[in-house]
Order: C-alpha cells, then sequence, then structure tokens
C-alpha cells in the first residue's frame, strides 16, 4: 500500500478509532517503517486530535456564565438608554460651542430628512408605476395568448369554471 492511502486512511478511520484489527497493523507495520507517514501522523494528532482533547478537558467555572449574564442584562439595560446618550452628546456640543460644527449637524440632520421624505414618495411613485407597466404587460401577454381580449363574463365555458369563479 503506498503512503497516500495509508495517509487517507490516518487522517480519517485511524485517528477516529474507527478501523479492524487487521487494518489497524497494517497501517502500524507500515509508520514503523515509513518516517514520512510517521511524521505525518505525529502532525495529524497535534494539529487534529490534541485541540479536541483539550477542548474536552475545558470545563468554565461558573463565574464565566455569571459574567456573560451580566453583559447581556447590560446589554439590554443600555438600549432604552441610546436617546438619552444621544442627546446628551447634542447638549455636551452645545456647551463646547462650535457654531461651525453645530451647524453642520443641524444642516445635515435636515437634509437628511428631506433626502428620506423625497426618497419615500419617489419609491411610492415608483412602485405604482411599476404596478401600471405589470398590469400592461400582462393584458398584453393574456391577448396575445388568446388572440384577442377576454370577455369576462362569457369566461372559458368550462365546467371547472362553475366551481370556481
Ligand atoms: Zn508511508
Amino acid at each position: 500500500m503506498d503512503c497516500n492511502k495509508i495517509q487517507d486512511l490516518i487522517l480519517t478511520d485511524y485517528i477516529d478509532n474507527q478501523m479492524d484489527e487487521k487494518q489497524k497493523n497494517m497501517i502500524e507495520t507500515h509508520l514503523a517503517q515509513c518516517i514520512g507517514c510517521q511524521e505525518f501522523t505525529a502532525l495529524v494528532k497535534k494539529t487534529v486530535v490534541e485541540p479536541f482533547i483539550q477542548a474536552e478537558r475545558f470545563v468554565p467555572s461558573e463565574n464565566v456564565w455569571i459574567e456573560i449574564k451580566d453583559n447581556i442584562m447590560q446589554e439590554q439595560s443600555v438600549k432604552p438608554g441610546l436617546w438619552d446618550a444621544l442627546t446628551d452628546g447634542m447638549s455636551n456640543l452645545l456647551r463646547a460651542w462650535k457654531p461651525g460644527l453645530v451647524f453642520a449637524s443641524m444642516a445635515m440632520l435636515i437634509l437628511g430628512a428631506g433626502l428620506l421624505r423625497q426618497y419615500s414618495i419617489y419609491d411610492q411613485e415608483l412602485k405604482s408605476a411599476k404596478a401600471v407597466e405589470t398590469m400592461e404587460y400582462l393584458s398584453s401577454v393574456t391577448q396575445t395568448q388568446e388572440g384577442g381580449a377576454i370577455d369576462e363574463s362569457e369566461g372559458f365555458g368550462t365546467t371547472i369554471e362553475k366551481y370556481f369563479l
């Protein structure tokens, strides 16, 4: 058996101990005489197996969970205070009184609000325009497919239609 095949088996079944004795013996005989595969096995054990063994042994202390819980609670209590933080920031800005800066931020706010409104109006117009387009497209498609406009009062004259319309 060549080294590639051996190393494939080592990487999968051998390190997982999912191997019958015969295969295991075969690999170990190969390993005994092949330095390349010995090094490969050592590397695999070091990089693939060892981190998991250490991970299993690591049990976080109860303090870790308490800290995590505290952090979550703090985060939740910060959210309602966001507005306070914002207004604090504004009043600090006013206290520092940099007229240029205050004016600039006010201008940005007004400009931003204006843009937002314009955008939403534009968006609505776009949507209705698209709806009209879609309707026109659909009616043109049905007309060409049926070879003319469908007379809605007449229907298709099928029996199934009586149940659904
Ligand atoms: Zn080998």
